[in-house]
C-alpha cells in the first residue's frame, strides 16, 4: 500500500508568527510529500514493499532509508506542533526532565544546543531508553534514534529548509521560535 502525506492537525497559518504559513506550504506541502513520493516510486520490487514505515525506518538503507526516515521525522515533528497546546511539560514527562536535567529551562538550553550546533543538516532529538532515561542526540541527514533502539520523544528539525523562508541563516533565531508552538499534552503521551 501507498504511504501518505499526513493530514496536519492544525491550519497551515495556526503557527504563525513562529512559523509562517509560506514555511509550511514548503516544508509540509513541497518537501514532506517530496519524500513520500519518492518513497512510493522506491519501495516496489524491493523487500521493503509490503513493510511498515518503521521497520524502513530501522532496515533500510540507501535511498529507501533516507526517504523513508524523512517521511516518519517529517510526520513526527509536524504533529508535536499546536497553536492551543500546554507550552511547558506536563505530569511524569515534567518530572523526567526535572530528574535529568534539573529545570525545563535547563533542559531548553541543552536541547537548543544540541540543534545550534548539529552541522549541516539534521535533527535534534529528545528521546527515552529502554530503562525509560531521557536522553538528547543529534542526528545528521535522515538520521532517527529508532536505529538506535531509542524511543523518540519530541524532535527539531534543523535542515536549512526548516527555516530559511523565516529566519533566513539564523537558525538561533528558529530555534527561539520552536519552543513557543509545542504542544506538550501531545509530546507527554509519546514518553
Ligand atoms: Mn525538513
Amino acid at each position: 500500500m501507498a504511504f501518505e502525506l499526513p493530514k496536519l492537525p492544525y491550519e497551515l497559518n495556526a503557527l504563525e508568527p513562529h512559523i509562517s504559513k509560506q514555511t509550511l506550504e514548503f516544508h509540509y506541502g513541497k518537501h514532506h510529500q517530496a519524500y513520500v513520493t519518492n518513497l512510493n516510486n522506491l519501495v516496489p520490487g524491493t523487500k521493503f514493499e509490503n513493510a511498515t514505515l518503521e521497520t524502513i525506518v530501522k532496515e533500510a538503507d540507501g535511498g529507501i532509508f533516507n526517504n523513508g526516515a524523512q517521511v516518519w521525522n517529517h510526520t513526527f515533528y509536524f504533529m508535536q506542533f499546536s497553536n492551543h497546546g500546554a507550552k511547558t511539560p506536563q505530569g511524569k514527562l515534567a518530572a523526567a526532565i526535572n530528574a535529568k536535567y534539573g529545570s525545563f529551562d535547563a533542559f531548553k538550553e541543552e536541547f537548543t544546543k544540541a540543534g545550534a550546533t548539529l552541522f549541516g543538516a539534521g535533527w535534534a532529538w529528545l528521546s527515552k531508553d529502554v530503562q525509560g532515561n531521557l536522553v538528547i542526540t543529534q542526528e545528521s541527514n535522515a538520521g532517527n534514534p529508532l536505529r538506535s533502539g531509542l524511543t523518540p520523544v519530541m524532535t527539531c528539525d534543523v535542515w536549512e529548509h526548516a527555516y530559511y523562508l523565516d529566519t533566513q541563516n539564523k537558525r538561533p533565531d528558529y530555534l527561539k521560535n520552536f519552543w513557543e508552538i509545542l504542544d506538550w499534552n501531545k509530546i507527554g503521551e509519546r514518553f
